[in-house]
């Protein structure tokens, strides 16, 4: 493709993109499409001869399209949200434009300068602790998701709870323990089978059922069985916005028991930590400041196009100690002066895109202002939306509900909860998901999306209150 073929398909994919931003409240929320449906539309064989792009874009709204689900449709409201928007989609094609590769600091110094500042600027924006600033002995990264940053914590824990041996991690079947409550993600069990520990390691602490928060006491418990029975404990993963309620753990008791058996605490804050960029909401992430580590997703609530995962480590040497291999082939001057990070060191991957761009695409057009204002609009529809739920006799709030994530039932049990949400999710109207409450069948009401306004909250409401 030349540069003049380029720039004709280019604007035809950014007049394509800014239309379907512009159209998507016409498309049903869920795709429609059945198992293979999309698979049935497309040849069985590659193209021998190369074909017109605009070929491309006339299948990409006869066969890709049907089977979307809207993720930035303004009536999403399932899992946690996914945001796009214009300055990170041109933030993220600058980045492919540019096809950096930035492993080593030497292979495109501005990709590892930006990221190291970006991380710093959200790290202000969120009120983080020093600790975690690239001028302590901490710093941030980008991670490709929550769940690469738990694997990372968990590798760098075993790292320093053995003492700065790095095979730990492959023979550690039956000596380390791991601690996180029930609610907390999957990525954490995950974790623990990817770094070798395996899942039998993974203590799951009990939770409180009227906060869904991890039970401190039971953490103090199982410490103390597992010391006496000759396990070293590496990790405990506190949540702040676990992914099924929402639930805020006690991160400042947590960690210190943690720091107590000199095991590590990392703090998931996927969907929820972007929150504490308002100060009202800062509350959240008190007892971050004692955490070995934290992450949240910009991909999640901040405006920011997947993928990009916020990790900050308080020691950057347990991670780097952990992940760095020196082969011949990338010694390089600026590694060996030791003054420059290699974000290779602080990943599993070697490569990594120019993901730093994107975010500060965002930062800079949207601003602290901006950023605040997106948040508290979800929250305010967030809590009006519980309002109703409150007043209806018919249903009834699961758990607290304090940013934009709601839980409720319905009061006739499971098999009405369960056909309501089908019969809404069908409808093609709204898209919400379900996770269970103390047993409970409950529907998650996740208010997140760029484009939601009170109207598309209310609609859903009204859709949800007709089948009940
Ligand atoms: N942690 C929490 C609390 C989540 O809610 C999620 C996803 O929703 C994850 C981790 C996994 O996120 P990722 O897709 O970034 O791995």
């Amino acid at each position: 493709m030349s540069p003049d073929e380029f720039r004709r398909h280019g604007h035809q994919v950014i007049d394509w993109i800014a239309d379907y931003h512009e159209r998507l409240e016409s498309f049903p929320v869920l795709s429609q499409a059945s198992p293979g449906n999309v698979r049935a539309s497309l040849p069985a064989d590659p193209p021998e001869r190369g074909e017109g792009f605009e070929s491309v874009l006339a299948d990409l709204d006869r066969v890709i399209m049907p089977g979307i689900t809207h993720w930035q449709h303004p009536s999403f409201f399932a899992f946690f949200p996914a945001n796009a928007s214009g300055p990170a989609i041109l933030g993220d094609l600058l980045a492919s434009g540019l096809g950096v590769q930035g492993m080593l600091w030497a292979t495109s110094p501005a990709a590892t300068e930006l990221e190291t500042h970006m991380l710093d600027w959200l790290a202000t924006l969120l009120g983080l602790d020093p600790r975690f600033r690239s001028d302590s002995a901490g710093g941030g990264v980008i991670q490709h998701s929550a769940s690469d940053a738990a694997l990372v914590a968990l590798v760098a824990a075993l790292h320093r709870v053995s003492g700065g041996a790095t095979e730990t991690a492959g023979t550690a079947a039956g000596r380390f323990t791991v601690y996180t409550s029930e609610q907390t993600h999957s990525s954490v069990e995950k974790a623990c089978r990817v770094a070798g520990v395996g899942s039998a390691a993974l203590r799951k602490l009990r939770i409180d059922p009227a906060t869904q928060a991890a039970d401190a006491g039971h953490l103090a418990d199982l410490l103390a069985a597992d010391v006496a029975a000759g396990y070293t404990p590496a990790l405990v993963v506190a949540s702040v916005g676990a992914t099924g309620t929402g639930a805020l753990d006690p991160v400042g008791t947590l960690a210190d028991l943690a720091h107590e058996h000199g095991a590590w605490l990392h703090v998931d804050a996927a969907w929820a930590g972007v929150a504490a960029v308002c100060d009202e909401l800062r509350w959240i992430n008190a007892g971050v400041e004692k955490a070995d580590s934290y992450c949240t997703n910009p991909h999640k609530w901040l405006l920011t196009n997947f993928d990009c995962n916020a990790f900050w480590v308080a020691d950057r040497a347990a991670l780097i100690g952990a992940l760095s291999i020196l082969p011949e082939y990338l010694r390089n001057e600026a590694t060996e002066s030791g003054e420059v990070f290699d974000y290779r060191d602080w990943q599993v991957p070697l490569g990594r895109r120019f993901r730093a761009l994107k975010l500060w695409t965002v930062l800079r057009w949207y601003g602290a202002r901006g950023l605040r204002d997106h948040i508290r609009g979800h929250v305010a529809l967030a809590q009006e939306f519980a309002g109703w739920v409150a007043a209806d006799g018919r249903f009834e709030l699961l758990a607290p509900h304090p940013l934009a994530l709601v839980t409720f039932a319905l009061r006739a049990g499971d098999a009405a909860t369960r056909s309501a949400l089908h019969a809404v999710n069908a409808s093609g109207d709204a898209y919400l998901t379900h996770t269970l409450v103390n047993g409970r069948l409950a529907i998650r009401m996740a208010i997140g999306s760029v484009l939601t306004e009170r109207r598309h909250v209310e609609a859903a409401w009204h859709a949800i209150q007709a089948q009940a």
